[in-house]
């Protein structure tokens, strides 16, 4: 099965909500004014649609996220639970897992990274208006995603570093290889081994921090 946030994640993440349970404590300061996020105020909650993947059918499940303001400048701040990232409805485990499958492979299609055991997941006959199975361009435009998150990438390496500093990280980068015909330009090279490293990053920050460059490292770099 190809993975997915689930629907008791995004109840969960509501029901946290609905209790005043999600607080400003967690963020980062405010990236312009710098006032301490323990001082934001709520501003909005914003309805959003997710999708996710339950037995090879995607499905849309809603949950609110919220926004918080900060009394130093009026920015707005969102908070984006851990299996959301800003302007994708899937949810992070689906948007890693395919593009993980993607460009860790040598020889892989776009087209065969949607497959999952020989089929693709699809929307349910009665959600016409959706395209009807998970495109290979969706997949192209996650891996262009999850490649531009430099900042957060170069922030997190800092991080590594410092906590070991002999960790085979560097070399490890240094060694990724994107092969000649999964690109056509430049920056498509440049996009899929950011993705490849931001990969990569992300598992030697679970190990050593055991979370996830995603949210909080993610949301302090402005998600960039
Ligand atoms: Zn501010």
């Amino acid at each position: 099965m190809p993975p997915t946030a689930t629907l008791e994640d995004i109840k969960a993440h509501q029901l946290k909500i609905e209790k005043g349970k999600i607080t400003s404590d967690n963020l980062p300061p405010c990236p312009c004014c710098s006032v301490a996020s323990e001082f934001f105020k709520i501003h909005a909650y914003r309805e959003r649609r997710f999708l996710i993947i339950i037995e090879m059918l995607i499905k849309a499940a809603y949950c609110s996220l919220v926004r918080f303001i900060c009394p130093g400048c009026g920015k707005t701040i969102t908070h984006y639970p851990d299996f959301a990232i800003p302007h994708k409805h899937y949810t992070l485990p689906t948007i890693t897992g395919f593009s993980t499958s993607y460009v860790e492979s040598e020889n892989m299609t776009y087209q065969q990274a949607v497959m999952v055991d020989n089929s693709v997941p699809g929307y349910p006959e009665s959600d016409s208006t959706e395209a009807p199975t998970l495109a290979p361009s969706t997949i192209h435009r996650w891996v262009t995603t999850l490649g531009g998150f430099t900042q957060t990438c170069r922030t997190a390496l800092i991080l590594l570093l410092q906590e070991n500093p002999v960790s085979s990280i560097c070399r490890d980068l240094a060694r990724l290889i994107i092969p000649q015909r999964k690109y056509k330009t430049e920056n498509r090279k440049k996009q899929l081994d950011g993705c490849r490293q931001m990969l990569m990053i992300e598992a030697f920050f679970r190990s050593s921090f055991n979370t996830s460059i995603f949210t909080k490292l993610a949301t302090r770099c402005g998600f960039s």
